[in-house]
């Protein structure tokens, strides 16, 4: 395989950089000879000059493949002369073509030894493929740029007793003897694609198959392809495709286009799960589900991740990408909608809180460190640093601020005009916005600086009420820091979804100075401005303001609130968002007073507030289960951190632990009784009511837990004992998990020889010790590696192991003398020989470095530079360091 393509790291690419493709491509014919050791893959397609580069007139044809052997070139069936064509490490140069032409490309590669799980590659004894972003080129030499769209046919030829089964995309059009044991299977795409959306899968596999019929009434297979013990798993992935195909038809008007739908779920992935045309292929862990093998959040998890990629047919593979800075075009647009998928099959105001908790989390973090980047980024090293939380998350955020902006039938009005207008097409993120502008009238100009700068905007508000004019009002400030080349920042468009509450509680009608009649109780403000003040009249009496409703805008509110006014709206905000976020306000106070005493050494003061809030949460029998276990649930590492000036990670970590521990002692006769009342008696399925239910009672057993109390520890014991499904039996081991009790220890030991032959179960019980808040966690993790069960060359292991140490257990990857640090670092540098992808995840757990407080900052950074100085280091990785340490 080459290598020394690592030695010289690639110029970053930008995005103002941008031209046409020289040439065109129409239709490609491939032919595989699959062999795990050999592949031999032949290309042959025709291509043209394009009508559309006139400067590039004279440019030759460039082919992008690597990693590739034994090539062999012909133009027009005649062998192509060493003398007309150019073979670098990453190309291959036709010079002086023709205006248009038929090239074949002969090459071998060797799929069994591609550990990085880019391109074709062996998983399981079984052939399957990862394209997007690069992959491509891995397979066969080809302009790999995703508008450079082209008509696919593919045959593939293997051996008939190991791949009985073979599948590529679109539809089945020949299958047949190919001699020598060996047969053939066909396949024809007739929708035009880029070279990113290709997939081929072959292997001895069985398959559930349904079908759905479409609302104009055809008839489509449908096909979930696993390895035939996986079968029975399949049921529930299989129900969640024929929802989400129902639903983009009822809620977006889009049918699916072929003949078959095909998923395959692989053990080996780097990724969740990707959208190729007519065969996603799904990383295992996001299909398989059976009660007694996966949670609750699995569950729902799959059904989303099934709908995300199902819902890329339209806002992904029809209308394209021009080019990898515009990813969010897909991916921002196809979250929005696999969040109002989940939204209308479950809770809206759970999926919400959800949502923005993990934003909040995860984006915001983001935001404030090196990688920063808008959410069309401008230059990139390594394109696969670019599937962030950044261009997913506050992609899909983009999205449903217009959505909030237009109103749902304009938007719907502007997504009609967007397909219709670009179907077949790779465009831009401005394309989009424009389809949004022209079909509803709504001016998006200064709302585009969404797409362009980077950082979360602060909104600073301020009330004021005048009894004498009976008007309130409500100043506003927007401000964003600067990140990483955008030192100044231009104001955003922000649409703040605000309503005012009386005494009794109830909304008020919001009729802004100037207006008639009796304005809405929730409306949607613009502020445009740096700042703005809106008046609001007929106002009796002083409001509480709820500011951000529904999590409007994806910015960070500081508002003069009292803590009297959190806890009025923890108990009566209409908006179940701003109700949980009044209740998350009031804990994050508790936990930075602790920090504070911490801080200074002093002793930790018992805050009877938080405690009184979480009891009458607790109590509150008429309340939803889901919304009152998330207003119960303390804020996370992640995000507490972000509202910190410097972390104090001792300081945090001792706070937040003894609020926990505060709430639990002040509520321990509520949670206890509402942990008794809440277990669901009937047989296991995952309703809402169900999974309400289940959660709250799991979140008061982790409470009661919490106190190392031996009652307590029974029991989440009785509970494991009992459970006939996987969330209450992970939910005991959840509950025990920071605590020293022997009976933790059985547990474990316990669900090990129950679940050691089953992968995906055996990654909860890595995960759950490596995130385990107790002193001996480093050396657990450390033996574990050596576990015959965990393998280093497999994502979910690694991610399940390693990366839950490195990006979710702050005690312990923060351990203060630098030993999870180092840890951390010598897992990057050894993985990155294996699989750079996932090596550039984990070299990510350092991107906050800077805002630590020493000792903690400087040992980050040596451990950093330790990964930097490593020789050969792969573009992914070294991306990673270099931004972190620069400047
Ligand atoms: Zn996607």
């Amino acid at each position: 395989m080459a290598s020394a393509s690592r030695d010289a790291p690639p110029a970053p690419v930008r995005r103002l950089d941008y031209r046409p493709p020289a040439f065109l491509v129409d239709a490609i014919d491939l032919r595989f000879d699959l062999d795990p050791e050999r592949t031999r893959v032949t290309a042959s397609f025709t291509f043209r000059r394009n009508p559309a580069t006139g400067a590039d007139a004279l440019a030759p044809l460039v082919l992008d493949g690597e990693q590739q052997h034994d090539v062999g070139i012909a133009l027009d069936g005649v062998p192509l002369p060493a003398a007309r064509y150019r073979l670098t490490e990453r190309t291959l140069v036709v010079l002086d073509p023709p205006e248009r032409g038929e090239l074949t490309v002969s090459s071998t590669i060797h799929p069994a030894a591609n550990v990085a799980l880019e391109g074709l590659y062996v998983s399981s004894g079984v052939f399957c493929t990862q394209c997007e972003a690069e992959g491509f080129r891995r397979i066969t030499y080809f302009p790999d740029r995703p508008d450079v769209l082209a008509v696919y046919t593919v045959t593939l030829v293997a051996d008939r007793e190991r791949y009985p089964v073979l599948l590529s995309n679109g539809n089945r059009v020949g299958t047949g003897d190919a001699g020598n044991g060996r047969h053939f299977v066909r396949w024809h795409d007739p929708f035009p694609k880029p070279s990113y959306l290709f997939a081929l899968v072959a292997g001895n596999l069985a398959a559930l198959a349904d079908s759905f019929t479409t609302a104009s009434g055809r008839r489509v297979a449908l096909e979930i392809w696993s390895t035939p013990a996986n079968l029975d798993r399949c049921d529930h992935a299989m129900r969640s495709l024929k929802r989400a195909m129902r639903w983009d038809e009822e809620r977006f008007g889009r049918e699916y286009d072929l003949d078959t739908f095909m998923i395959f779920c692989a053990d080996d992935f780097n990724m969740g799960a990707m959208e190729n045309k007519g065969l996603n292929i799904f990383n295992s862990r996001l299909v398989l589900a059976r009660p007694d093998t996966a949670t609750d959040d699995d569950y729902l998890a799959i059904e989303g991740v099934v709908g995300h990629e199902y819902f890329h047919n339209w806002s992904g593979n029809r209308v394209t990408c021009r080019d990898w800075f515009q990813l969010s075009l897909k991916e921002g647009l196809t979250v929005f909608r696999d969040q109002e998928f989940s939204s209308d099959m479950n809770s809206r105001a759970v999926e919400r809180i959800a949502a923005v908790t993990f934003l909040r989390s995860a984006q915001f973090a983001e935001d404030a460190g090196p990688m920063a980047h808008p959410v069309r980024p401008d230059e990139y090293i390594e394109i696969n640093n670019f599937y962030t939380t950044t261009v997913y998350e506050k992609g899909a955020e983009v999205i449903r601020m217009q959505h909030a902006l237009l109103g749902p039938e304009r938007f719907r009005d502007g997504i009609d005009l967007y397909f219709a207008r670009h179907d077949g097409e790779a465009v831009t993120c401005d394309d989009f916005v424009q389809a949004l502008q022209d079909a509803s009238g709504v001016d998006l100009g200064q709302f585009r600086r969404w797409y362009s700068q980077a950082g979360t905007p602060i909104v600073r508000a301020r009330g004021a009420y005048d009894a004498a004019r009976r008007t309130y009002t409500l100043d506003l400030e927007q401000e964003t820091p600067p990140t990483p080349g955008q030192p100044h920042k231009e104001p955003f468009h922000i649409p703040l979804a605000i309503g005012l509450l009386d005494a009794a509680g109830t909304d008020l009608p919001l009729t802004l100075e100037g207006e008639r009649g009796r304005g809405p109780t929730t409306r949607v403000l613009s502020l445009t401005e740096r700042r703005a003040s809106f008046v609001f009249t007929g106002i009796g009496a002083r409001p509480v303001p709820s500011l951000n409703r529904g999590f409007s805008a994806p910015v960070r509110m500081e508002t003069d609130c009292t803590d009297a006014d959190l806890a009025f709206l923890a108990a009566n905000d209409s908006d179940p968002v701003n109700r949980w976020e009044a209740a998350q306000r009031i804990y994050c106070t508790s936990v930075f007073t602790a920090m504070q005493a911490a801080a200074a050494g002093a002793p930790l003061p018992d805050d009877p507030a938080i405690g009184a809030l979480i009891a009458g949460i607790v109590a509150d029998e008429r309340a939803d289960p889901a919304l009152r276990a998330l207003a119960i649930t303390p804020p996370d590492f992640a995000y507490l951190a972000g509202l910190a000036a410097t972390i104090d990670v001792d300081a945090m970590v001792a706070a937040r632990e003894h609020v926990v521990r505060t709430v639990a002692r002040a509520a321990r006769d509520p949670l206890l009784r509402c942990y008794e009342s809440l277990r669901v008696q009937e047989p296991y399925a995952p309703t809402p009511a169900q999974v309400g239910a289940r959660l709250l009672a799991n979140r008061c057993l982790r409470y009661l837990c919490s106190l190392d109390d031996p009652a307590a520890i029974a029991l989440a014991t009785a509970q494991f004992d009992s459970a006939d499904n996987m969330t209450d039996a992970i939910a005991a081991l959840v509950a025990v998990n920071h605590t020293t009790s022997p009976a933790r220890e059985a547990l474990f030991a316990r669900f090990e020889s129950r679940w050691r032959d089953e992968p995906l179960v055996l990654d909860k019980w890595f995960a759950l010790q490596a995130t385990a808040m107790r002193a001996d966690t480093l050396p657990r993790v450390r033996s574990l590696l050596g576990h015959p069960r965990f393998n280093a060359r497999n994502p979910n292991r690694i991610r399940s192991l390693v990366a839950s140490f490195a990006l979710a257990n702050w005690p312990a990857f923060h351990v203060s003398d630098g030993e999870g640090y180092a840890f951390v670092a010598e897992q990057t540098i050894a993985l990155d020989r294996v699989n750079p992808q996932v090596a550039a995840v984990l070299a990510g757990a350092f991107n906050q470095w800077r805002r630590h407080a020493e000792p903690r900052r400087s040992l980050q950074q040596r451990a950093l530079e330790r990964i930097g100085e490593t020789p050969g280091l792969s573009p992914d990785v070294a991306e990673i360091v270099a931004r972190n340490l620069a400047g």
